[in-house]
């Protein structure tokens, strides 16, 4: 049984009140009984590109009101943050964006997680800065690496970036990724109706045999800028179903408990692609994953309209007590399930941007 619908527009932070102390070690669970186990934190809200999906050039352009740098959480403070999160359950951080290799020294904020030890690092790029930054990345201790490519003709690519970035500097991230020892890179495409699903089987026959997993994404109502209409969806069955008829497809068994893709094999032995279907099967039921905006706003969802201010706690001389608690306030009073009770409403609805929230 679902719960009922949560959802309904509020403003875009809220302080976070007082809430009970809490052990050191202790596990939080929210109303559905979900356990916090991954954060993802966005560590800048701007981009080189301008998908438009996510950031469409008419609404991301020259005057566009990006935070300014005093307003971003530094290292200092994300690191502070994040090992109080991994004494209550985090296991697993994804550093995302706006396109995190954007936000200067990035490899010394993955380098400090690093060194607490016991954390899975991952992050999520476009992947044209990699030639640059790869080896770094590696070097710093990161674990493992997810490049977006929404196709790989050229006319499609750069329509969906919408600045002229070639396929070609892409390639070239994920090669330099290669080389510098990340075995498995995951590559996501946004799947768009009519507009590059053409190209899921051009990336199925590029990746096929490579190593690399391709994740194929159903197109999302993330923020309210991106248009979205049920109508663009190509649902993850028919993506199978497409592959599959030229590449036999079988299940495979999630990796661990609340994996968002879900695992297909190639019969034939020449590895795997995932697919993640938010809109056509919702996974909030095992939902374990909190974000950490640019900004310092926890978010409990990635279709939230409020956001939780540790900010203003951390920059008002909290102690660790007190974010603790706060933290767990924040994550017991949890109920979100937006992709189980998602219609032409709430699509609607005015949401916080992917590139602020964190992908
Ligand atoms: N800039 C980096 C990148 O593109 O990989 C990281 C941030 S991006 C917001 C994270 C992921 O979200 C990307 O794989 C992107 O394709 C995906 N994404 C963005 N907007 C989306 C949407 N409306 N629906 C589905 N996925 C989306
Ligand atoms: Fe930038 Fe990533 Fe959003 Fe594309 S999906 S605009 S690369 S943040
Ligand atoms: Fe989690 Fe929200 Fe996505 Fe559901 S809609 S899976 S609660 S992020």
């Amino acid at each position: 049984m679902t719960d009922r619908p949560t959802f309904q527009i509020v403003d875009q932070r809220s302080r976070i009140p007082d809430g009970p102390s809490v052990a050191r070690g202790a596990e939080f669970t929210d109303t559905r009984g979900r356990a916090l186990r991954d954060l993802r934190i966005s560590v800048t809200d701007r981009c080189n590109f301008r998908c438009i999906y996510c950031m469409p050039k008419g609404v991301f352009g020259k005057d566009y009101p990006f935070l300014k740098r005093p307003d971003l959480l530094s290292f200092e403070e994300i690191t502070r943050l994040v090992r109080l999160f991994s004494d209550h359950g985090v296991r697993k951080i994804r550093i995302t964006g706006g396109e995190p290799l954007l936000r200067r020294g990035v490899e010394h904020l993955i380098a400090a997680l690093a060194a607490m030890g016991g954390l899975e690092l991952t992050l999520t790029t476009n992947g044209v800065l990699l030639p640059r930054m790869a080896q770094r990345l590696k070097d710093a201790g990161l674990d493992r690496i997810t490049i977006s490519l929404d196709a790989l003709d050229e006319a499609t690519f750069r329509r969906m970036n919408d600045v002229d970035f070639p396929v070609a500097d892409v390639l070239a991230g994920i090669e330099a990724a290669e080389k510098a020892g990340f075995a498995q890179v995951k590559v996501n495409m946004v799947v768009k109706r009519s507009v590059n699903d053409h190209a899921v089987m051009d990336l199925a026959r590029h990746f096929r045999g490579s190593g690399h997993i391709v994740r194929y994404i159903e197109f999302m109502d993330v923020g309210s800028s991106n248009g979205w209409c049920m109508d663009d969806v190509v649902p993850s069955r028919e993506i199978v179903d497409r592959i599959s008829a030229e590449f036999p497809l079988e299940a495979a068994d999630a990796n661990y408990h609340g994996e968002v893709a879900e695992r297909w094999r190639y019969r034939d032995g020449q590895g795997e692609i995932g697919v993640i279907s938010s809109v056509t099967q919702a996974f909030c039921a095992t939902c374990t994953r909190l974000r950490l905006s640019t900004e310092g706003q926890l978010y409990t969802c990635l279709f939230a309209q409020q956001g939780h201010d540790l900010r203003s706690l951390l920059r008002g001389g909290a102690d660790d007590e007190r974010l603790r608690a706060a933290i767990a306030t924040v994550w017991h009073g949890r109920r979100d399930n937006y992709s189980e009770i998602r219609t032409a409403e709430t699509a609607a609805a005015r949401k916080i941007e992917m590139s602020y929230i964190g992908g």
